[in-house]
């Protein structure tokens, strides 16, 4: 399949979760056996030379991809969860939304500083979710940090803010 297959797949919900946003429905691009097998593919072929060592996936879109790309690239897989959620000892960041302040959490021995990691999620919209699982992922000063979307909202300039030095790929581009 090319990319503009891949987007076709994608369908799009007006309204959705609130009035007057425009909500990119991946649920369509996973169902389709062959565009969950290409992206595993274009996911694969990115990042095969890394050297990466861990994926983490952001909850909770980014726990599709996340494993499937981690078992192809023979890595692990660690999550990002909101509170609550992780049994152990956590690290939290804290950031704001349009509406209030919300927290992420890691198990504090995810990562090690021997770790090449890969933070993947789905979207990228304004860039804020993103910009905090970094902060939380290099609290454990892992050996690099790499940052991957399926697609990003070009519009929404979400790439601005990140550091200067950081990878940011997405497969694709709306
Ligand atoms: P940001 O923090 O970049 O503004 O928003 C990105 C986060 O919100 C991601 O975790 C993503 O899953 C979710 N998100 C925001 N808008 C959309 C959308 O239109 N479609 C999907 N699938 N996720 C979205």
């Amino acid at each position: 399949m090319t990319k503009e297959e891949l987007i076709k797949e994608i369908r799009t919900v007006k309204d959705f979760p609130l009035e007057g946003i425009l909500f990119y429905d991946i649920t369509t691009l996973f169902k389709s056996a062959e565009a969950l097998e290409c992206l595993g593919d274009i996911l694969y072929e990115m990042y095969k030379d890394k050297g990466i060592t861990k994926v983490v996936g952001i909850e909770s879109r980014g726990f599709i991809m996340g494993p499937i790309l981690a078992t192809r690239l023979g890595a692990g897989f660690v999550t990002i969860r909101k509170p609550g959620k992780l049994p152990a000892e956590t690290i939290e960041e804290s950031y704001k939304k349009e509406y209030g302040t919300d927290i992420i959490q890691m198990h504090k021995d995810a990562l090690t500083e021997d770790d090449v990691v890969l933070v993947h999620d789905d979207l990228l919209a304004t860039g804020g979710t993103m910009k905090a699982a970094i902060k939380l992922v290099n609290q454990l000063k892992p050996k690099q940090t790499m940052v991957n979307f399926i697609i990003e909202l070009k519009k929404l300039e979400g790439r601005k803010g990140f550091p200067k030095d950081l990878e940011i790929d997405t497969v694709l581009s709306l």
